[in-house]
């Protein structure tokens, strides 16, 4: 029997393992306590022990400056994007700069990488597996949100190597979740799979026909998910305690705090019941010096009504997404849900009118991705009976920036992965010698509002005249969407010397 491989579901909120075991039975793996996932959170208490999972989730509200969550948004991203601006607004913990222009999180004077964060979760989930698997566990695939460029899936690898797991495949997350549907059955179906969890939301068509698993098409809103949601409960408290004594609680940070927990709890009670108390005691002082309670009854219309924009919002994104799978919501045989937030019934109630037919029931949210994770895993290893394959898409285009900031598209968005192109450069100065090439992902007209992914740069070029050596160069992308290059010279066929400046 081969060594195991484990499924990581690596998510912003929470993560999840599976495996599948000898007999062919996929299994989550259990954390202390019976629970299947765990937080993905990081702390470094007052004597300055590392915690991880719920031990540092259950201090957060005492320790907020030393408690990271969401560092996986952090990954792989650089310090000066619009990202990392619109985190700051919604994190307690501060983040500065480092070195290669990527995110730092300071934490008590100490930094450390955001990638070193999600290193720390990924050896949780490994020393869990480990344990209870009774086998040390050194392998995994690891899941990715479908939009994660080429750097944020490479940063995936380095975190699980800091944490001592080599990550044998990177896999889409919504192409988990189809997995889990559909690789024990013979089903000829189109899927979309509606993924709403903390932070972000996303929609992928996938066509599943004898374990091909083929992802027409994928889209989503980096600033969209359940925290939105808690956001919008928040205002609405605020707004009628101001109404009701005249006080506004946005200045004072440790209200806020219990505001926001009570109005995520109030949120997730309403997906069961129709209405919820929400009471904080002593949530300030009034100007007589008396003692202010915040109660209130909170009803689920209004708790719709609140969000209903940013429903609206997921299915814009649905729309754009099934045309450019060449589709419309009635050829969608079914729904597959994925992350918290598409418990709350009204968006169940939203999916039913867009798409016709009610979600699915194949598949639980918070589990699908990683019991996917774990039967890729699973096909991998030469004993499986179980044999899938995966092709997938570049959720945005790659180009090369140009001398004056306009893009030379190499690769189109929702292309097929793996892809290769080829092109041919001749120099443009006598004796040059090297060809340096500037290549950004995204979606965007022009360089800087793209992803710059590095400066490669090519050296050892033959000496000549100008325009008389030829350098063809060939930009791969991998089945996990991640690039890269390689030059040789047309007339010799000697390959260049490469090196990368990462991009920032
Ligand atoms: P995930 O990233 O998939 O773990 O999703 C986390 C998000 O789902 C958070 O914003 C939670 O508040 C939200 N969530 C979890 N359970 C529920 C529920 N029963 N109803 C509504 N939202 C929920």
């Amino acid at each position: 029997m081969s060594e195991t491989i484990i499924g990581v579901d690596l998510g912003t909120t929470n993560s999840c393992g599976a495996v599948v075991r000898d007999n062919g039975e996929v299994a989550l793996i259990p954390y202390r306590g019976g629970e299947f996932t765990v937080p993905s959170v990081f702390a470094i208490d007052d004597k300055g022990q590392e915690l991880v999972g719920y031990e540092a989730q259950r201090q957060w509200q005492l320790n907020p400056k030393r408690t990271v969550y969401g560092a996986k948004r952090l990954m792989g991203i650089s310090y000066g994007s619009e990202l990392v601006r619109e985190m700051q607004k919604r994190i307690t913990y501060d983040i500065a700069a480092g070195d290669a222009g990527d995110v730092e999180i300071v934490l008590q004077g100490k930094r450390l990488k955001a990638v070193e964060v999600s290193a720390r979760i990924l050896a949780k989930i490994k020393e869990v597996a480990s344990a209870h698997l009774n086998v040390p566990v050194t392998k995994a695939v690891v899941t990715v949100p479908a939009y994660f460029n080429d750097r944020q899936r490479q940063a995936v690898h380095l975190a699980g190597k800091a944490a001592g797991l080599e990550v044998v495949s990177i896999i889409n997350e919504p192409t988990a979740a189809a997995l889990a549907y559909g690789a024990k059955k013979s089903v000829n179906e189109t899927v979309a799979v509606y993924d709403l969890g903390g932070g972000t939301f996303d929609i992928s068509v996938i066509h599943i026909r004898d374990r091909v698993f083929e992802v027409r098409a994928t889209g989503g809103d980096v600033f969209l998910g359940g925290i939105d949601f808690d956001t919008a409960v928040v205002q609405y408290i605020l707004g009628d305690f101001k109404a009701q004594h005249g006080l506004d609680l946005t200045g004072d940070p440790i209200a806020m705090q219990r505001i926001r927990d009570m109005a995520e709890r109030v949120k997730i009670d309403l997906s069961m019941r129709q209405e919820a108390p929400l009471s904080i005691p002593f949530i300030t002082i009034a100007k007589s010096g008396q003692p202010l309670d915040l109660n209130m009854i909170i009803r689920r219309d209004e708790l719709e009504t609140l969000v209903s924009h940013l429903v609206d919002r997921t299915f814009d994104t649905c729309a754009k997404v099934i045309e450019d799978a060449g589709l419309t919501a009635d050829q969608i045989d079914q729904v597959l849900l994925v992350g918290g937030q598409t418990r709350m019934p009204l968006i169940q109630d939203r999916i039913a009118k867009f798409f016709g037919k009610p979600p699915s029931k194949g598949v639980h949210p918070d589990e699908a991705v990683a019991i996917g994770a774990a039967l890729f895993a699973w096909s991998l290893k030469a004993e499986s009976n179980l044999k899938v394959r995966l092709l997938d898409v570049l959720p945005m285009a790659i180009a090369i920036e140009t001398a004056n900031g306009t893009l030379h598209h190499l690769f189109e968005r929702n292309c097929a992965v793996p892809n290769q192109r080829q092109f041919t450069f001749t120099t443009h100065r006598d004796n040059q010698k090297d060809l340096v090439m500037r290549i950004c992902q995204g979606d965007k007209p022009s360089a800087q509002e793209n992803t710059h992914l590095g400066e490669f740069t090519f050296a050892g070029i033959r000496p000549g005249p100008a325009g008389a050596v030829k350098v063809e160069v060939v930009f791969d992308v991998s089945s996990e969407g991640i690039l890269s290059l390689n030059a040789k010279d047309l007339d010799t066929g000697a390959q260049m010397r490469q090196t990368v400046k990462l991009g920032t």
